[in-house]
């Protein structure tokens, strides 16, 4: 017996852009299903402080916030599925995916809202010690480095932001960035130049890490200073990779039109060019992605979604109740 979810609005997604969309697209009457993926409540749950979301004076935790957009979804009638879409046939509609244990979405619109990943460096020693003391999540990962020597490679919001939040942990905090300037907003910059217990290793790329004995792990990161090619070893216990994040796109790939990995939508609008697909946050977004732009995005691919259903003779029923409302039609089928 397969488990069959039909609804007229599929959201790929529960980040920022996922969740928003649900928001408007769950007041339109459109009963939308939100399948959430392997991380409910997307990027902003492996962060602690967020500064910069409009509407709140004093500094809120990421975790806090995607809990309260996704009650404020779920309150308006969409529906929270725990599943990864695992197959997408975006060939006819209504669309068709597939999730990992096997249960069918049948779906009129599709928003994608997938968001992005954290890159990895590829460096040798770095798939083997992951766990082992190599890590892409500060949040996550720190309180394992209580009193022990840490380092961040990177140079961009993310690595900042890591590095000031390991010093809740550690007193001896390295960022390791490849050039000599940071591409970190400036205030998060002041920040680190500020704290005494961060130091700046510039101009310096892994060329490995390093691990001791299985208990040991990591031991060390091998760098390659970038103006006199020296290789060197620092010693370290703890190494955070934070060198940006990649668009989830690979389930769509050779479907719809991407753009250096994003989806490509046209501009001002969701639209991808698969009628009846839209995209929204971090995956379609190259430039900004912040959860206020993947939020914004969000309520496009909705309203986008509806207009597209109203002409294609798929109106919104009259009697569509608004506020907490019956969310899509599941089904069994054989
Ligand atoms: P994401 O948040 O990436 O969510 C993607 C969602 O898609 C997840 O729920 C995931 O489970 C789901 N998904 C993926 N694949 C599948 C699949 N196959 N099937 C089903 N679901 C799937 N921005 C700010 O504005 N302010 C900040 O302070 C800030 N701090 C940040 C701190 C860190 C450490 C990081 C990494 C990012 C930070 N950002 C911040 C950026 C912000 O988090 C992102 O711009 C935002 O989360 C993007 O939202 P999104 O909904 O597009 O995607
Ligand atoms: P990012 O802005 O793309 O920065 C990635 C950093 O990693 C850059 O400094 C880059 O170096 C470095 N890097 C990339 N590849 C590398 C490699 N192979 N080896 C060594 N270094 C490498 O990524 P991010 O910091 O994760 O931020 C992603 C997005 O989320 C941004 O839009 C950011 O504004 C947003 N964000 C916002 C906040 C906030 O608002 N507080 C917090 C976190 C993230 P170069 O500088 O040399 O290119």
């Amino acid at each position: 017996m397969t488990a069959v979810h039909s609804t007229r609005m599929l959201i790929l997604g529960s980040g920022p852009a996922g969740l928003s969309a649900a928001i408007y697209g769950a007041r339109a009457g459109m009963a939308p299903i939100v399948v959430q993926g392997l991380q409910p409540g997307g990027q902003l749950t492996i962060t602690t402080d967020v500064e910069n979301y409009p509407g709140f004076r004093d500094v809120i935790q990421g975790p806090w916030l995607m809990e309260e957009m996704q009650a404020q979804a779920e309150h308006v009638g969409a529906q929270m599925i725990w599943d990864t879409i695992v197959e997408v046939d975006l060939s006819e509609r209504p669309f068709r995916l597939k999730g990992d244990g096997g249960t069918l979405y049948v779906a009129d619109t599709l928003v994608i809202a997938t968001g992005a990943q954290a890159r990895w460096l590829g460096a040798p020693g770095e798939a083997e010690l992951g766990g082992k003391g190599v890590s892409a999540c500060a949040t996550c990962d720190g309180f394992f480095y209580r009193g022990k020597k840490v380092a961040v490679i990177g140079g961009g919001n993310t690595a900042v932001e890591e590095a000031l939040y390991l010093t809740n942990h550690s007193h001896d905090v390295t960022l390791i960035h490849r050039r000599d300037s940071l591409r970190a907003e400036k205030i998060l910059q002041e920040r680190l130049f500020k704290h005494h217990g961060i130091n700046v290793l510039w101009n310096k790329e892994v060329v490995r890490f390093v691990g001791g004995s299985d208990a040991e792990g990591l031991i060390g990161i091998d760098l390659k200073d970038t103006k006199t090619g020296e290789v060197s070893r620092f010693d370290v216990d703890g190494g955070f990779v934070a060198i940006g994040h990649h668009p989830s796109t690979e389930l769509f790939a050779g479907q719809i039109e991407l753009d250096e990995g994003y989806i490509k939508v046209k501009p001002g609008t969701a639209l991808t060019n698969v009628p009846g697909v839209f995209a929204c946050g971090d995956v379609m977004d190259k430039v900004y992605r912040q959860a206020i732009t993947a939020a914004g995005t969000g309520c496009m691919a909705a309203l986008d979604a509806e207009r597209f259903l109203q002409a294609q003779d798929f109106p919104v029923p009259e009697d569509a109740e608004l506020g907490p409302i019956a969310a899509g039609e599941s089904i069994a089928a054989e």
